[in-house]
């Protein structure tokens, strides 16, 4: 089975699982300290992947991992996780507890979206998860990772309320899930992810300015990677999202899905613009749902117009 493994400095792991059979689309990350933690486990149909890659390692047993959030490119695996390792549980916002033992309704969420066939060929489906093997996070909570190192849990709202960012504090290694963006390989930039029901870009902005306080080598995206030059990449995020909401302001008379192929248009005139390569675009345009990003972008604007 294919693998692909990268293993930075503080004993970190990068672990591409290879996301819908590509590569470079969702990356999980495996902190081997004197008490390790893996962080995220993929979608479903990638769980193959993962294990094959934790045992090119030597890793035959891992018994807890910390979740980002609920959406199920993260943790679509983490039935298969909590029935592979029987000591294992998992770290994630209390939303959890609701939704992970019943995920129906996650999964209904996302087929909505995509369609169930979509969904089933391309994340698969997912197992529940006994309600013992979730233990719930606190803002600023510390995770013990042995030898006087910790993970921060920062619960950090924006992209979805039920997000958690995790701090390493000997790597300064901020694993920042999707509040950032996307990063896909080859790019130095980043490209907003606002999704609805929870996009709010001034909760958004407030979490990107507390992370930029912080001393950062080191940003760890799940899509995709790490990269290290964190600072300039949250201003590059913030000044992506504000350019992206003025550009769906400025399309009012439009239905989301006519204005989300507006977008995508200029999304990739701009990206042709700025000189970059074809292949480097088409990782940024083909995989993103533009209707998801302008649904998300224009319930922010009418929460904030009601408020
Ligand atoms: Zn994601």
């Amino acid at each position: 089975m294919k693998q692909d493994v990268i293993k930075f400095d503080n004993h970190i792991y990068q672990i591409d699982v290879f996301m819908e059979n590509k590569p470079g689309r969702m990356s999980c990350y495996y902190i081997d300290s004197s008490n390790p933690i893996l962080i995220e486990v993929g979608p479903s149909n990638s769980f193959p992947y993962l294990i094959s890659s934790l045992e090119s390692l030597g890793i035959n047993e891992v018994n807890r991992s910390a979740m980002t959030h609920l959406h199920l490119d993260h943790i679509g695996g983490i039935g298969h996780l909590v029935e592979k390792y029987e000591e294992h549980f998992v770290y994630i916002h209390e939303l959890g507890l609701k939704h992970l033992p019943n995920p129906e309704k996650l999964w209904k969420a996302v087929t909505d979206i995509y369609t169930e066939k979509w969904l089933i060929e391309n994340w698969g489906k997912i197992k529940p998860t006994p309600i013992d093997k979730i233990k719930t996070l606190n803002d600023n909570e510390c995770i013990d990772l042995g030898n006087n190192r910790k993970l921060k849990a920062y619960h950090d709202p924006g992209h979805a309320k039920h997000h958690y960012s995790f701090y390493d504090d000997v790597s300064k290694t901020l694993f920042i899930g999707d509040t950032l963006g996307l990063i896909y390989p080859h790019g130095n930039f980043v490209q907003p992810n606002l999704p609805p029901p929870d996009f709010d870009k001034e909760i958004l902005f407030k979490t990107l300015e507390k992370f930029e306080k912080l001393e950062l080598n080191n940003l760890a995206l799940a899509h995709f990677g790490i990269h290290k030059n964190p600072y300039d990449l949250i201003t590059n995020a913030k000044e992506s999202i504000d350019v992206w909401i003025k550009f769906i302001e400025n399309l009012p008379e439009t239905s989301n899905q006519e204005a989300s192929s507006i977008m995508e248009q200029w999304v990739r005139t701009n990206y042709e613009f700025l000189g970059i390569d074809k292949e480097t675009i088409d990782n940024y345009t083909n995989n993103v749902h533009f209707e998801m990003q302008v649904a998300g972008i224009r319930n922010y604007l009418l929460k904030k117009k009601n408020s």
